[in-house]
């Protein structure tokens, strides 16, 4: 079961359980976010703590068990420099770039994926104030890895061919891995 933030009361923010593959809520679409409720601050709080304590990047709604269009990000690891995207949107994308991703709901799973090197994105913060910025590079792709999640893709979908093999053999470990505990 995901953990219950609707009814949660005010408190600091704890590390939760990170949902993975093969789990189906890992390929739901998310419901955008209409109001900015404490209870949707304390979720940024604890999703932000997550990715720090799995020494991850970027966190989305699914990976916490919850189907909100949510993000967090942190791509340089710099104390400070959590960011937390609500109902982002990618609205113009250019140049491509290949580079090695991993996620915290595939664990021990690394593969080259193929993105734009840059992107223009839509956003709420949770001030409620909407932003357009762009990024590109590194932050670029960890935007649209995790934007990729609220549409309920991972990245495993847009491998290149060459290492579809090595993930595929690795996919079928976690999911028997699954099937043995269950
Ligand atoms: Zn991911």
């Amino acid at each position: 079961m995901p953990p219950n933030y609707w009814i949660r009361p005010f408190r600091k923010a704890v590390a939760v359980k990170i949902v993975h593959y093969p789990e189906p809520i890992l390929l739901q679409k998310c419901q955008p976010i209409e109001k900015i409720t404490e209870e949707i601050k304390q979720l940024a709080q604890d999703m932000i703590k997550t990715m720090h304590e799995g020494n991850g990047v970027g966190l989305a709604g699914p990976q916490v068990g919850l189907t909100k269009q949510i993000i967090v990000i942190n791509p340089t690891c710099e104390q400070g420099k959590d960011e937390v995207l609500l109902n982002p949107v990618i609205l113009k994308r250019k140049g491509r770039e290949l580079g090695e991703e991993g996620c915290l709901s595939l664990p021990g799973i690394y593969a080259s994926v193929m993105r734009a090197q840059w992107i223009r994105v839509s956003a709420m913060l949770l001030t409620g104030e909407k932003t357009v910025f762009t990024a590109e590079d590194f932050r670029a792709r960890v935007l649209q890895h995790e934007i990729d999640h609220l549409n309920g893709i991972l990245f495993i979908s847009k491998i290149q061919p060459a290492e579809e093999v090595m993930v595929k053999h690795k996919l079928h470990s976690m999911q028997n891995k699954v099937l043995a505990n269950a």
